[in-house]
């Protein structure tokens, strides 16, 4: 059975292909989304929601930047359940070192004009009470905020629904063809693009990818309303996440709008099992108690894991494949899919319709990564 024929189908329901099925709708494109499962069930649901303007690269601040500034823009029109909440972040720093680091950052942030504060001792103190004492500082960034990933899919999802996408939900594709995708159940869709918006399943569709799976833990608490204002990372954070060992643990915390807090993050290459991994896990653990001591008086409610889709460099692949020009790509977000989602469906529609965009497209394009590049 043949499904009548689409401008673009977008693969994947998760964040990013909500995101960029609304954009598609918006500019008014026909659009089909197929998703497997249900939408935003994948890493969007594992996730933590922060949404982060991030220093690692320019090309990284340029789309985490850009993409905040869109979830400025639409978050008057989010639904509550989409818990939007602008609680900043603070950098804490624990020692001189960090706090060197706090400068950079600052600098780096303030010529961009993005808004920072440095805090000393005292005043990261009296920010957020229940850190541990004789910490040197930190940087707070309060235009970061804190969403519900897979209610924020859903969001988009309806209102590219309400504007004429099909969701053909429970769907799995099973190939990318010549001219749209064949589905596991034997039927097609044409269209004249399709999107691979599949996440850390990405690769399944396509075997040249070079996108690999970095697991992650996080932890929620039951309700402690006002036990945290922002969402908390230790600077050593960047050295974890970047760590060329297989495992990592940092410092994370969040505070839910439901009171709850959700507790991160770790970092696993090469493992496929979804299953918690107590003994990283108690590492993780170990490393919030650190920061904030009075966690150990507070009951934890759940566990759960997800996976992250990595490329080589960091960065997304957000447009055309190098060899199949009716395939586009938008993956391969790592830990910052939620915040760049937005960015992501704007450059990918800038693409398709061939149009400038708003920041250079260049370090996300696929044609930048060769298969020989390795993942460090
Ligand atoms: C522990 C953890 C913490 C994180 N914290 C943050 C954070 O604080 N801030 C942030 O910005 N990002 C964070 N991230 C990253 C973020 O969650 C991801 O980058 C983002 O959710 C990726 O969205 P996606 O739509 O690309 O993928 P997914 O949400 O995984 O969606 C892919 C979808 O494709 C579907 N699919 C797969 N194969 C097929 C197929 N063959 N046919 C049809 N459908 C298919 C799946 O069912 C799935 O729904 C975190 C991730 C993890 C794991």
């Amino acid at each position: 059975m043949t499904a009548p024929s689409y401008d673009v189908i977008i693969i994947g329901g998760g964040i990013v292909g909500a995101a960029c099925a609304a954009e598609c709708v918006r500019e008014g494109l026909r659009v089909a989304i197929v998703e497997a499962k249900m939408i935003g069930g994948g890493a969007t649901a594992a996730g933590m929601g922060h949404l982060v303007v991030m220093d690692d690269s320019d090309a990284q601040f340029a789309l985490t930047r850009y993409s905040q500034l869109l979830w400025e823009e639409v978050r008057d029109e989010l639904p509550r359940e989409v818990e939007y909440d602008p609680c900043g972040t603070i950098w804490v720093a624990a020692d001189e070192e960090e706090m060197r680091e706090v400068s950079r950052k600052q600098a780096f942030y303030s010529e961009r004009g993005v808004e920072v504060e440095v805090l000393d001792a005292q005043s990261v103190a009296e920010a957020e009470p229940n850190l541990r004492a004789g910490l040197v500082g930190g940087l707070r960034v309060p235009g970061d905020s804190v969403i519900y990933p897979p209610c924020a899919a859903q969001f988009f999802v309806n209102r590219a629904v309400a504007r004429g996408a099909h969701v053909f939900l429970g769907k799995a594709v099973q190939e990318i063809t010549a001219d749209g995708v064949r589905l596991r159940d034997g039927s097609t869709i044409s269209a004249g693009v399709v999107v691979n918006a599949a996440g850390s399943w990405s690769p399944s569709l396509m075997a040249r990818l070079n996108v690999k799976k970095r697991k992650g833990h996080l932890v929620i608490t039951d309700r402690y309303p006002r036990f945290l204002r922002h969402q908390l990372v230790e600077l050593g954070y960047l050295k974890s996440a970047h760590s060329l060992t297989a495992d990592s643990v940092a410092f994370n915390i969040q505070p839910r709008k439901t009171g709850q807090l959700l507790i991160g993050s770790s970092r696993q290459y090469d493992v496929d099992d979804s299953a918690i991994d107590a003994s990283l896990l108690s590492r993780m653990l170990a490393r919030a108690l650190e920061y904030l001591p009075g966690l150990g008086r507070l009951s934890s409610l759940r566990a759960w894991t997800g996976f992250r889709a990595a490329t080589p460099d960091k960065l997304p692949l957000i447009g055309p494949d190098t060899e199949n020009e009716r395939l586009y790509l938008a993956t391969g977000h790592e830990g910052l899919g939620i915040t760049t989602s937005l960015g992501t469906a704007r450059l990918l529609v800038d693409q398709i319709l061939n149009r400038t965009s708003a920041i250079p497209v260049g370090p996300y394009l696929p044609s930048r990564v060769t298969g020989e590049m390795v993942h460090v």
